[in-house]
């Protein structure tokens, strides 16, 4: 079975679906791999790396398409590339089926077999290949270091012959793996770090990264059988934008990570709140991609207000390119290996995870 790997599209995208060193162990798996030229260049593999690894590199990205039988790629295909895609071939890439009606619809009419790892269900037996955790992982990291390269105060406390500086007082909101790594991020920076979240059972994972975790009585139960929040009711989601209100006021930095798997993200700050916080404040808002937490957030833009500075940035997993290829690139291959049987796709459908992540096959839209 021939893999191939093209150099991503997308603007401002920096990975690549395999590195080097897991080119290789899909080789050594009886794998043939080829790799577009400079594909790995923004994420710093060389060509020579892959090669070196048993890959071959080849000139285009049509030269992948059309020798492959197995296409890996980290964003959605656009037009251009679903048309080099040869009928009976499989993709694999990170896309929610509901915002690329159009490529979701051409992959079906060319009969690819396409897959989102957006779509894997998150069961321990998936965790290998769980994309969204490994960037989730590098958003919530590199979010501390966007603030930290924002404020205009130090993050440790710093005792100085020009006297004590007292610790950044960062607070995150929602702690799932962005945010996690966000706590543990701003505390290795030496800061003061407080989280909230819906969801009760994060308390101790908060606690447990020497954050304090601010408690609100939710009233309800705010989690579903699979570990996700839900959405709140008007009412407790009124008293939450008042809860976080009072909180954010103390905060130096806040960086909101929450999200409802297949919804908007929730609005946590309002402009209001944003108005009654200290001026030099900084939000990152990592949700901004689903809608955002705070109510002045812009994608991709930086918003001041009253002294606050809002950023909503796109694509963090992309600015670490190095570390988040490597990590997408074991998850990736973790899932074509669980695909793979005996050199071919088998396609069992009553298997969870391959049934979940299949968006088209044989002509069919599976998920839309
Ligand atoms: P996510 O990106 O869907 O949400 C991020 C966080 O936002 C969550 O912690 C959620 O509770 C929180 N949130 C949602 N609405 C909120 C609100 N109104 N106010 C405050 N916080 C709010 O979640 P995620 O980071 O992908 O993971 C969520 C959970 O799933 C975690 O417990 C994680 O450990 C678990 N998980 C399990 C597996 C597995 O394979 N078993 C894999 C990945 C994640």
């Amino acid at each position: 079975m021939k893999v191939g790997v093209p150099k991503e599209t997308a603007a401002n995208e920096r990975r690549v679906a395999l590195s080097p060193e897991v080119a290789g162990r899909l080789v050594k798996a009886g794998l043939t791999v080829q790799v577009e030229r400079g594909a790995g260049t923004a994420a710093s593999f060389p060509d020579e790396a892959y090669v070196a690894a048993g890959a071959s590199v080849v000139a285009t990205a049509a030269d992948v398409f059309a020798q492959s039988d197995v296409v890996l790629k980290v964003q959605a295909p656009s037009t251009a590339e679903v048309q080099l895609c040869r009928e009976g071939t499989a993709l694999v890439a990170v896309f929610q089926p509901s915002a690329e009606p159009q490529a979701v619809s051409a992959l079906g009419a060319r009969k690819v077999t396409a897959f989102s790892l957006a779509l894997l269900p998150r069961i321990t037996r998936a965790q290998p290949m769980d994309v969204l955790s490994s960037q989730a992982t590098v958003a919530g990291y590199k979010a501390v270091l966007i603030a930290a390269a924002t404020t205009g105060r130090f993050f440790p406390m710093l005792v100085t012959a020009a006297g004590t500086l007292t610790p950044a007082r960062v607070l995150v909101l929602g702690a799932g793996v962005a945010g996690l790594q966000a706590i543990a991020t701003a505390r290795r920076l030496g800061a003061v770090v407080s989280a909230f979240d819906v969801r009760p059972a994060v308390k101790e994972q908060v606690e447990s990264l020497g954050a304090k975790f601010v408690a609100m009585e939710i009233g309800e139960h705010a989690e579903t059988a699979g570990g996700y929040a839900k959405q709140l009711s008007d009412d407790t989601h009124r008293r939450e934008l008042e809860f976080i209100a009072e909180h954010v006021k103390d905060a130096d930095i806040v960086i909101t990570t929450a999200a409802i798997p297949g919804k908007r993200a929730p609005t946590l700050i309002t402009a209001d709140a944003v108005r009654a916080m200290k001026p030099g404040s900084v939000i990152v808002d990592v949700a901004i991609e689903t809608g955002g937490n705070c109510e002045l957030a812009r994608p991709g833009a930086e918003v001041v207000e009253n002294g606050v500075v809002i950023l909503g940035p796109l694509n963090l997993a992309s600015t670490l390119p190095y570390h988040a290829s490597q990590m997408y690139a074991r998850n990736v291959a973790s899932f074509l290996l669980y695909v793979v049987r005996d050199g071919r796709l088998n396609l069992d459908f009553s298997d969870d995870i391959i049934r979940e992540t299949c968006v088209t096959h044989g002509g069919e839209v599976r998920k839309a």
